[in-house]
């Protein structure tokens, strides 16, 4: 498998104005996978999502997308009694507004079984999770993520890790923390968003970023910063990389999450990290001049599940 995402898929509802809502199926670890796979080669291997479902219909209908687009999702737990997140997009003073139900969701329940974590990322040759895999997790669950995680590294795969920092989902900023930064010491790659790092932890500039997440034990260290550079910490050189201007902004949502399928397909076939940057800022720049998470891209056509 070239690539495995670890995180939460939630049923997704939008429109709604006329009364009538639209289904479909994101989560910020499926959204980049979905772009990485857009950059990949079938023939390379499949690439894999991980998660916690229920038995109920709506986790098959889960399923049956992943498996429509070509999404290797033989490894998902199944939860008897319980069920998938849901969240809810309304357009609220011309802006997007999310409500979430996702507090007793089956992907809190993920990281439950050493025995699946362990199944799930044999063979992986890059794991990817992001803040939001560990925010959902109780404690326990998160630490049978990140020993199994620092297992399959043992065994050869590299993690690439977004904290996208979500202080909601977490119980205590302390506990937020001390995650994050455990999970970044066992990242090859760390994806951190400069608003969110600047917000949250008080980083004064990009580079500081890109710094503190290499302290901890990031080997290459890559910090978006919306129109503005990305800044790029690999084998202690630092270099910033300007993202061309967007030709249209309609919809930011999913903007990191693309840039990060683009930067890590390019990393797994072989782009130096100043090449990959390129390539996530060109899918993201696709992205961000449509609208939603999730938009279609004709390179994913041909996918079959391996
Ligand atoms: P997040 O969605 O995590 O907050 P950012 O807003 O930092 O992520 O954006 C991620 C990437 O998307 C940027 O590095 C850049 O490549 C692209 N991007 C975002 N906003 C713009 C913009 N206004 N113009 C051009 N590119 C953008």
């Amino acid at each position: 498998m070239q690539l495995l995402a670890i995180g939460e898929c939630m049923i997704e509802m939008s429109g709604g104005e006329d009364g009538c809502w639209r289904l479909g199926f994101a989560g910020d670890t499926l959204n980049t996978l979905w772009y990485a796979r857009a950059g990949l080669h079938p023939a390379d291997g499949p690439v894999g999502y991980f998660t916690a479902l229920g038995t109920d219909s709506f986790s098959d209908r889960i399923v049956d997308f992943l498996d429509e687009a070509g999404i290797a999702s033989g490894a998902i737990r199944r939860i008897p009694n319980r069920r998938p997140g849901l969240y809810m997009i309304e357009q609220k003073d011309g802006d997007r507004a999310f409500t979430y139900w996702r507090d007793t969701s089956a992907a809190r329940g993920l990281a439950d079984d050493a025995e699946a974590l362990r199944a799930a990322m044999r063979d992986a040759r890059m794991i990817y999770l992001s803040g939001i895999t560990l925010a959902i997790l109780p404690a326990e669950g998160r630490a049978r993520l990140l020993d199994a995680l620092r297992a399959a590294r043992e065994g050869g795969a590299r993690i690439a890790f977004d904290p996208n920092i979500r202080p909601a989902l977490w119980l205590d900023e302390v506990e937020m923390r001390d995650a994050i930064t455990a999970a970044a010491a066992i990242s090859d790659i760390a994806l951190p968003s400069f608003d969110d790092e600047a917000r949250w932890i008080g980083d004064a500039d990009p580079a500081a970023c890109a710094r503190r997440y290499a302290a901890a034990g990031s080997g290459e260290v890559v910090v978006k910063d919306g129109a503005g550079p990305v800044t790029i910490l690999s084998e202690h050189a630092m270099t910033d990389m300007p993202v061309p201007p967007a030709a249209k902004v309609v919809d930011a949502t999913g903007a990191g999450d693309s840039f990060n399928g683009g930067y890590l397909a390019a990393r797994l076939n072989g782009s130096t990290p100043v090449e990959a940057a390129r390539a996530g800022a060109a899918m993201a720049a696709r992205v961000i001049a449509a609208h939603g998470a999730i938009i279609d891209l004709p390179e994913t056509s041909d996918w079959q599940t391996g």
